[in-house]
């Protein structure tokens, strides 16, 4: 039986060998790092004592690739589902709190109630997120949304950072779109806000490597892939740190690292070249997580708390700006913040600061047009990632489809 090379064993490389598996494909994953998961991983923390991820990660339950990801792999189950969409806010500068919490249909109904709206916000406010739809080209979020008014500090704004991880003065507007469509303007249902219950390998990425390895396929790794070698337009040969891989002349090749591997693995291929970092503060704190788990924060250094298992979890994206602070005074900067949030009057616990600085492509319009589609010059090598053409932000929901369309041409 031939064999489908992957390189990478992040959320692309997995859900591609994933489909190939359900396919009845025989998949090698080549993973460079200790272990698999690549930018959504956990892992023991000596300093606090306990796993963490490597950083927050919210999904949607419109992602439909990744629910779909999920079910295959058995994991759906692990995910903490609050049952309805509800989104949680604090105004650190009034102390005000609210909860957006969208009705299950499509109609928004639930902007006619000023309880169930923002703060401070209209009914006719609501109406500029249409505008997403028609974005232009090269629009920004801010040419689009960034208007007087509650909306956009207490709502559009934040959700536009966490999904795109770019300022808005930047940050393409139609990527946005991509996302509003298939989670809030495709009704409450589509966006329950879902969070791993542990941790995230124990949910995305361990359950999927049992599954190829149930499968007859085997992840490796510590194996770093370092040449792409290649005759008459086919990939031949990978030259990877635990030796040389001969491929048969039908075995394929899914290439899933990230953007800067790639571009080293495949010179000459355009890929994006400009990044935004994510902070993540991990404080040793065990409190109730409450039903939701999380809360939005205006108006402080803190974007989002989320309160897990073992840690309370702080998250700051768009974070280029920060992301060259030592971690004591982050961390100082951002205790303060929680504390308001949780409403705590204590010391600083032992913290953890963790600085992504290549979390995500910047999704500008420079970077979008950097993107490449899955295929490659190769006849039987493709591409995935979540920072592949893929009409999406780098989500985990754009690296699952990516992976699920690389599994798709293989089999075609
Ligand atoms: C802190 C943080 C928070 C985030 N929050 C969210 C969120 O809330 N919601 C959301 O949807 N998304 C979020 N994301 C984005 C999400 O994590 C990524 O989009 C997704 O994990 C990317 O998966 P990938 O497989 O495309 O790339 P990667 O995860 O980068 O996988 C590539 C893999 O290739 C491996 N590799 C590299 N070079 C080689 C080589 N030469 N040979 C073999 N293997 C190699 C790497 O080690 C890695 O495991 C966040 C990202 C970060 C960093």
């Amino acid at each position: 039986m031939s064999n489908v090379h992957i390189i990478g064993g992040g959320l692309a490389g997995l859900s591609a060998g994933v489909a190939l598996a359900q396919a009845g494909r025989r998949v090698r994953v080549y993973e460079a790092g200790p272990t698999a998961g690549g930018r959504c991983r956990s892992y023991f923390d000596r300093e606090l004592d306990c796993r963490i991820d490597n950083g927050n990660h919210l999904i949607l339950s419109g992602n439909s690739a990744t629910m779909a990801y999920l079910s295959a792999i058995g994991a759906r189950s692990t995910m903490r589902d609050p049952g309805s969409a509800k989104f949680p806010f604090i105004d650190l500068t009034t102390g005000a709190r609210w909860t957006i919490a969208p009705g299950a249909g499509r109609i928004p109904w639930w902007v006619m109630r000023p309880s169930r709206r923002v703060p401070e916000t209209k009914i006719t406010d609501y109406l500029q997120i249409l505008a997403l739809r028609k974005a232009g080209q090269d629009a920004t979020v801010a040419d689009l949304l960034d208007r007087p008014g509650a909306l956009y500090a207490k709502l559009l704004e934040p959700f536009a950072v966490a999904a795109l991880n770019t300022p808005p003065s930047e940050a393409l507007a139609r990527l946005l779109g991509a996302v509003v469509d298939e989670t809030l303007l495709a009704g409450g249902t589509a966006c329950v806000p879902l969070f791993p219950r542990t941790d995230l390998s124990a949910s995305l990425i361990d359950p999927a490597v049992a599954f190829l390895q149930a499968h007859g396929g085997e992840v490796q790794t510590g194996c770093l892939v370092a040449a792409i070698n290649s005759e008459a337009g086919r990939v031949t040969s990978l030259a990877t740190t635990t030796g040389a891989i001969d491929l048969a002349p039908d075995d394929a090749v899914v290439l899933a690292a990230p953007p800067w591997i790639v571009a080293g693995l495949l010179p000459g291929l355009a890929t994006p070249d400009a990044f935004q970092a994510i902070l993540n503060v991990h404080f040793r704190l065990q409190i109730d997580p409450g039903p939701v788990g999380f809360i939005g924060v205006i108006g402080g250094m803190a974007e989002w708390v989320f309160i897990k298992r073992d840690v309370v979890s702080i998250t700051i994206s768009a974070a280029n700006r920060y992301v060259d602070l030592p971690a004591s005074e982050i961390a100082a900067r951002v205790w303060p913040d929680v504390q308001k949030v949780l409403d705590l009057d204590q010391p600083m616990p032992p913290v953890r600061v963790v600085k992504e600085r290549r979390a995500t492509f910047a999704a500008t319009a420079a970077q979008e047009a950097r993107r490449p589609g899955p295929r490659s010059a190769f006849a039987n090598l493709v591409l995935a990632g979540d920072w592949t053409a893929t009409g999406l932000p780098a989500t985990i929901e754009g690296a699952i489809r990516s992976g699920q369309t690389a599994a798709k041409l293989v089999l075609a």
